[in-house]
């Protein structure tokens, strides 16, 4: 049977969401819905919507909330999401996206969101090392690079840093995190829906301690124990 799981995933920038979010919707056979991985879509097709998207993203500002919520909202609406479930990253960042997918969910509420905590000393440094996909958007570190010259392993596509992973940028982000996003960790405890999960360590072993906090809040402990990536 296909365990299935409602996730919020929430953190600063560069505290690992992408890559557990990833194998986390390989362990419970989830979509995992990113927007920033449907935004950077969107601007590499080069719609109008990504042209949009590209100046808020370059900038490191957050879009305005009623446009992600469509996004969100459509993407939510497939049958994927409504059978299996589903783990957010990067969704909501503020109260009132938060709100919104209260409403969106409603027949079918959140499992859990999940706070990955990682301190701001380490993401800064983590970020600044970070390479990406462009085509997938697997993430890779200068120190753990894929293993032909900078071509994903996954997908053959060109591996680069990001455009938005600038210092300035990066500054923004985070100021934006702390202002719009943390306050989300106080409204989701009230609701009685979140776990703190520690993120240091290696990515086993945060996918190990995401796993068993999962488990425990939703298979009643009893989940399928995670094997390495
Ligand atoms: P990061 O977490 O490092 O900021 P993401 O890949 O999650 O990176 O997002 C990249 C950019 O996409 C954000 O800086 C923002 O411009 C935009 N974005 C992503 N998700 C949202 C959201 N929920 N609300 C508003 N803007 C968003």
């Amino acid at each position: 049977m296909i365990p299935g799981v409602r996730l919020v995933i929430l953190g600063r920038q560069g505290a690992g969401k992408g890559t557990q979010c990833v194998r986390l919707a390989r362990h419970y056979v989830v979509p995992h819905i990113s927007t920033g991985d449907m935004l950077r879509a969107a601007v590499k097709e080069g719609t109008d919507f990504g042209r949009k998207a590209q100046e808020y993203m370059s900038r490191g500002d957050l879009l305005p909330d009623d446009i992600i919520i469509g996004v969100v909202g459509e993407r939510l609406a497939k049958d994927d999401t409504r059978t299996r479930g589903y783990i957010l990253d990067g969704f909501p960042r503020t109260v009132g996206q938060a709100e919104a997918l209260a409403e969106l969910t409603v027949d079918e509420p959140l499992d859990l969101a999940i706070d990955l905590e990682v301190p701001e000393e380490v993401v800064l440094e983590r970020i600044s090392n970070r390479r990406v996909c462009v085509d997938c958007g697997t993430n890779y570190s200068v120190q753990t690079p894929p293993r032909y010259n900078w071509t994903c392993d996954v997908c053959g596509g060109e591996v680069v840093q990001r455009e938005d992973d600038t210092p300035d940028a990066v500054r923004k982000r985070l100021n934006l995190y702390s202002q719009e996003t943390e306050p989300l960790i106080a409204w989701y405890l009230a609701k009685d829906l979140l776990v703190t999960v520690d993120g240091l360590g290696s990515a086993d072993e945060v996918t190990r301690r995401l796993i068993r906090a999962i488990d425990r809040r939703t298979h009643g402990g009893g989940g399928v124990p995670f094997s390495g990536a």
